[in-house]
């Protein structure tokens, strides 16, 4: 049987994409599109314009002017805590139809995107939450530190305009995680999804107007890194840079904020280390993490435990488990509820996969099972059977760089300092997995490793927690009152109450 997503596409009646500018859906000024091909299939989904420079300029001179002079950073707290709840109200009634929209995107399948955290019902918890900061956020008032009757009070105020970058693989929370506290605060926002996953992005901006939100106050521009992507960052009236995506790309977004002095907060790219101690649920901690390089997003996911740490007494069980995870999973038509994982995003990141298999493989460690492409129905998407890799040594490539693709790399250890030792041994630090039954080790565990968000037996990214990373893993954090705090500048206000002061 041949895959095919077209009548997927004509079923959901899949239109092509345009920018959004001061209110205005529109085609981009030259006229330019991105053609969008499925990753299971190769086949031609749809298209969207293209953002070129003097797009990309229009569109943040309108959020300029929705900040400057709009409704939106002015609103009672009313009105925009109504706002944003009718948002996230659309979005669950719109569910089903984001979910398949998302499959025709990025190719994770329809089972996964109904998983709390890769959810369209996440995203709309994350606005929820937001929205619970805007009555609450207020600012402090203080003595005079030198005596006298003063008064003197901070107050927070909208960060301005904000740029907010999508990467592909999590649109859905990645979205919310921007633009729920960007929009709490008052801002304004031009939002630039992936060109690898724009059409459910799309349709969730849609669905903002629908809820109310004034015209200007968010506006897309569609595109690649080059021109959307580099317009948008260098553009001198934007006052903040939102950004989750690869660490290669933040560098180059922290060197074009410097011009402006931009604010910026990333989440970027990991390898993190799941710990796995003795006397620990060993299937458990397998499970955990050969199903984050597998299931779902075929480990193309931030927060996937690609290192595994295992002590040596339980290595021969965890790596049994891990295979049997691995052959489990199922792969094919996104849409088949059945269907588990997904192909890679591109051509690109399947040679690049496939690089890394091979030069863990050059390198010494031990392929225990996959790491080829899939042929026969699968032999036109990017598919890649989940790669296994035991014996690795903490120095090699497979263990030191981000694949972002189905490979677990397996390495032993003898005690909880070389462990430690181990898992902290990395450029990165978004996240890690401790894996036993002693609460006492999970905490004192917990404590010495070098990372954002620690998992004890298990992980959840959830909208009121704060998540993000440790070393070049990121700047910032996403979710919880931080969160939100980062869309606003604190301001202090200070007024002397006696006349001898003044
Ligand atoms: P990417 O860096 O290639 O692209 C991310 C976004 O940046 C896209 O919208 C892209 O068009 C844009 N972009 C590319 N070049 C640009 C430029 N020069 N200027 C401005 N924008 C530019 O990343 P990706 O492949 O979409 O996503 C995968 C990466 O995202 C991985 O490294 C992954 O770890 C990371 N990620 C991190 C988190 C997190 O929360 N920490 C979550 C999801 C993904």
């Amino acid at each position: 049987m041949t895959l095919s997503m077209l009548a997927h596409r004509d079923d959901v009646g899949l239109k092509d994409g345009l920018l959004l500018v001061g209110g205005q859906w529109r085609a981009s000024s030259d006229g330019a599109t991105w053609t969008h091909r499925h990753p299971a299939t190769h086949e031609e989904i749809g298209s969207f314009a293209v953002a070129g420079v003097e797009d990309v300029d229009a569109a943040v001179k309108a959020a300029r002017k929705a900040f400057d002079e709009g409704t939106w950073p002015r609103a009672t707290v009313s009105e925009r805590v109504r706002v944003l709840h009718k948002f996230s109200g659309l979005l669950r009634e719109h569910s089903t139809e984001l979910t398949k929209l998302l499959a025709l995107d990025n190719g994770v399948p329809i089972s996964f995107g109904n998983i709390y955290a890769a959810s369209v019902t996440v995203a709309a918890d994350v606005f929820d939450h937001h929205a619970g900061w805007i009555d609450k956020a207020g600012g402090e008032t203080f003595p005079g530190y030198q005596g006298g009757d003063k008064l003197a009070m901070t107050f927070r105020e909208p960060i301005g305009v904000v740029a907010a970058i999508l990467p592909w693989n999590a649109p859905f929370l990645l979205f919310a995680q921007k633009l729920g506290p960007a929009l709490a605060a008052g801002c304004t926002v031009v939002l630039k999804p992936s060109e690898f996953a724009t059409f459910a992005a799309l349709r969730m901006v849609e669905l903002l107007s629908e809820a109310g939100l004034p015209e200007g106050v968010v506006n897309v521009v569609t595109g690649p890194g080059n021109p959307t992507g580099e317009a948008l960052i260098t553009h001198p009236l934007v006052d903040k840079i939102s950004f989750t995506g690869s660490r290669a790309v933040g560098k180059r977004i922290v060197e074009a904020s410097a011009g402006t002095l931009k604010r910026v907060s990333m989440e970027l790219g990991g390898k993190s280390p799941a710990l796995v101690f003795p006397g620990a649920e060993v299937a458990l901690a397998a499970a955990t993490a050969m199903g984050t390089v597998t299931m779902g997003l075929s480990g193309q996911a931030c927060i996937a435990q690609t290192r595994a740490l295992v002590h040596r007494d339980c290595y021969d069980e965890f790596l049994a488990v891990a295979q049997g995870v691995a052959g489990y999973m199922t792969y094919g038509d996104p849409f088949d509820p059945a269907v588990l994982a997904s192909p890679l995003i591109n051509e690109k990141q399947l040679d690049r996969v496939l690089g890394y298999i091979q030069k863990g493989q050059e390198e010494g460690a031990r392929l225990v099972m996959g790491g080829t492409r899939m042929q026969g129905e699968y032999s036109n998407g990017n598919f890649v059977a989940p790669a296994l890799f035991a014996d690795v040594e903490n120095s090699m490539t497979i263990a030191q760089e981000e694949i972002f693709g189905p490979v677990l790399a397996v390495v032993p250890f003898s005690d909880e300092d070389e462990a430690i030792r181990l898992a902290n041994d990395t450029e990165y630090g978004l996240g890690a997995g401790v894996f036993t039954k002693d609460a006492k080790q999970a905490f004192r565990v917990a404590k010495r490793l070098r990372a954002g968000t620690i998992g004890i037996n298990g992980f959840q990214v959830e909208p009121h927690l704060p998540f993000g990373g440790f070393q070049q893993s990121g700047l910032g954090r996403e979710g919880g009152r931080s969160a939100y705090e980062a869309y606003t500048e604190l301001k202090t206000v200070m007024m002397p109450l006696s006349e001898a002061m003044m």
